[in-house]
């Protein structure tokens, strides 16, 4: 089976004030199935607009971008918005949960419009977040929860249309040290249960240690 991701090539240049910037020169970088990726690299060294690039949230990137095989650099809107619905979930730095609705809600909800029926979505909502010790929170709005839970409920919604690969973006970057190292275990723990592969930017070391592999962005490529 090919790898779940894989870049070749890849670029990404910011226009700002008549100056080329050139962020992403020419990044390769396979993530296998299932295998958990460390990307790291000091603030401004273009974590995120990797992360944004293989996400499909944007175009304006050159080279190739391979996910599940299949080459996304060519595809129109439609089809990238169906090859991250149906390969990638994702988790940020602060956690843009919907705030009128409760956990469970904000969990059930990527799955309806993924297609899935209302109950098998909330046994599915109601099983992460009970994994990630939420059980006692499923009707909590996000603003009744702490950052922790927050982010947790997050890594529930990241992950409810078993995606084959998470991004993650500074995914505890926001949370106190302690704190942010019980949500880390607790997302890694769940993602390779599901097994799901993850690319996760951080630049924690500490953090990064725990995952399979580290790579390291700098001068626009990977060392
Ligand atoms: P990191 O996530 O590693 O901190 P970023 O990917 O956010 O780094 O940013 C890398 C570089 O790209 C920075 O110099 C930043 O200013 C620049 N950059 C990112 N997004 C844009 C944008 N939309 N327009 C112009 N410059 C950008
Ligand atoms: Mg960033």
């Amino acid at each position: 089976m090919s790898d779940v991701l894989q870049t070749r090539g890849l670029k990404r240049n910011f226009e700002q004030g008549g100056v080329t910037i050139h962020v992403l020169r020419g990044v390769d970088l396979t993530v296998g199935n299932g295998e958990i990726v460390a990307l790291l690299g000091p603030s401004g060294s273009g974590k995120s607009t990797l992360l944004q690039a293989v996400g499909l949230l944007e175009g304006g990137f050159e080279g190739s971008i391979r996910i599940k095989g299949e080459e996304a650099a060519h595809l129109d809107n439609d089809g990238r918005t169906r090859l991250r619905r149906d390969a990638l979930g994702f988790v940020y730095q602060f956690h843009h949960l919907l705030p009128d609705f409760n956990a469970v809600e904000n969990v059930i909800l990527p799955q309806l419009i993924h297609g899935s029926e209302t109950s098998a979505a909330r046994d599915r909502a109601e099983s992460l977040l009970t994994a990630l010790g939420l059980g006692a929170r499923l009707t909590h709005r996000p603003s009744k929860l702490s950052g922790g839970e927050q982010q947790r409920v997050a890594v529930a919604r990241a992950l409810a249309n078993r995606p084959s690969l998470v991004l993650a973006d500074e995914p505890t970057g926001n949370l106190d040290e302690a704190t942010a190292d019980v949500v880390f275990q607790e997302f890694l723990k769940l993602v390779r249960h599901e097994g799901s592969a993850a690319l996760v930017a951080t630049h924690n070391e500490r953090i990064a240690a725990k995952m399979d592999r580290v790579v390291r962005l700098h001068d626009g490529v990977l060392e």
